[in-house]
C-alpha cells in the first residue's frame, strides 16, 4: 500500500525571502511541527520556526525554496540546526524524516505507552537526532492515544446513533434520542476540549521541569551520531563546511 505524506505543498510564487511563506507553510503543516508532530496549541507556538530540511549552510541556493522550508518546533530545529547526512549516507536511508515525502506510519511506531521507535534507518535516525523518544513526547503520545481514542469513538457513536431512522422509532424515543444526541455532542465538545488544555499543559511543564532522563538521551544521541559518521565520514554539517573553507582560506593568507 503505498500511502500519500500527511503534508501537501500549495503551489506558491517563488519570494525574494522565505519569510515571506510562512503563512503558507503553517497552513501546510498543519500547524505543527514536520518533526515531532507537536502542534502549535501544544506549545503554545513557543519557538515555532521556519527549519531549511537542506541547511543554508550546505545549500544557500535553496535557502528561499519553499520545497526546502519545513514548519518546526524550537527543540526539534535547535537539536537538527545544520546537521545533514551526507549523500553516501542518505542513499542509505540515513535522512531526516520529511512529512511532505515521507509517511509516519512507513517510518515509526507507537506503542499504547506512547514511546515510539523508528522502523527504517530515516525513522531511527530522526528519533535519535530529535530525542524524539524522551519521556515528555512519550506522555504527550500517550494523552494523545488515551483521550483521541476515546473523543473519536465517542464522535462515531453519535454518527451511527444519528443514521438511526427516526421514522422507525416511535414519538418517545424520537425526542429521547435527540436529545441524548445533542447532550452526546456536547460532551464530545467538551472531552475534546480538556483534551486540548492537557496537551497544553503537559508541553508546558516540558518547559519548566528538566527531564530527568535528558542527559542520557543527549549521550545517546551523540554515540549514534559518531558512529554513523564513522560509518559514512562525509560532511555532516554546514559548519564543518564553513570552517574548512576558513581554515582554507587561513591556509591561504597565512
Ligand atoms: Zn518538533
Amino acid at each position: 500500500m503505498v500511502r500519500e505524506p500527511s503534508v501537501e505543498r500549495s503551489d506558491v510564487e517563488s519570494v525574494e525571502d522565505y519569510g515571506e511563506h510562512k503563512e503558507v507553510l503553517r497552513r501546510d503543516f498543519w500547524y505543527s511541527c514536520a518533526y515531532c508532530t507537536r502542534t502549535e496549541l501544544e506549545t503554545r507556538a513557543k519557538g515555532f520556526e521556519i527549519d531549511h530540511y537542506v541547511p543554508i549552510s550546505i545549500a544557500p541556493e535553496l535557502k528561499h525554496s519553499y520545497a526546502n522550508l519545513m514548519w518546526s518546533c524550537g527543540w526539534c530545529n535547535g537539536k537538527k540546526l545544520d546537521l545533514h547526512p551526507p549523500e553516501e549516507a542518505q542513499r542509505e536511508g540515513i535522512m531526516f524524516f520529511r512529512p511532505d515525502e515521507h509517511h509516519e506510519l512507513d517510518h515509526f511506531t507507537v506503542e499504547a505507552d506512547g514511546t515510539i521507535e523508528g522502523l527504517t534507518k530515516c525513522g531511527v535516525f530522526t528519533v535519535e537526532m530529535l530525542e524524539l523518544d524522551r519521556d515528555a513526547m512519550n506522555k504527550l503520545r500517550r494523552l494523545r492515544e488515551e483521550l483521541g481514542t476515546g473523543v473519536a469513538s465517542m464522535r462515531m457513536g453519535i454518527r451511527t446513533l444519528r443514521g438511526i431512522n427516526l421514522d422507525s422509532l416511535p414519538v418517545d424515543g424520537r425526542m429521547h434520542l435527540l436529545r441524548s444526541l445533542t447532550a452526546a455532542a456536547k460532551m464530545a465538545d467538551d472531552l475534546e476540549a480538556t483534551w486540548q488544555q492537557l496537551l497544553v499543559n503537559l508541553s508546558k511543564s516540558e518547559d519548566i521541569d528538566p527531564d530527568p532522563a535528558a542527559g542520557a538521551g543527549q549521550k545517546r544521541r551523540k554515540a549514534t551520531l559518531d558512529e554513523l559518521r564513522a560509518q559514512h565520514p562525509g560532511k555532516w554539517r554546514g559548519r564543518e563546511y564553513s570552517r574548512d573553507q576558513k581554515s582554507e582560506r587561513t591556509r591561504k593568507t597565512s
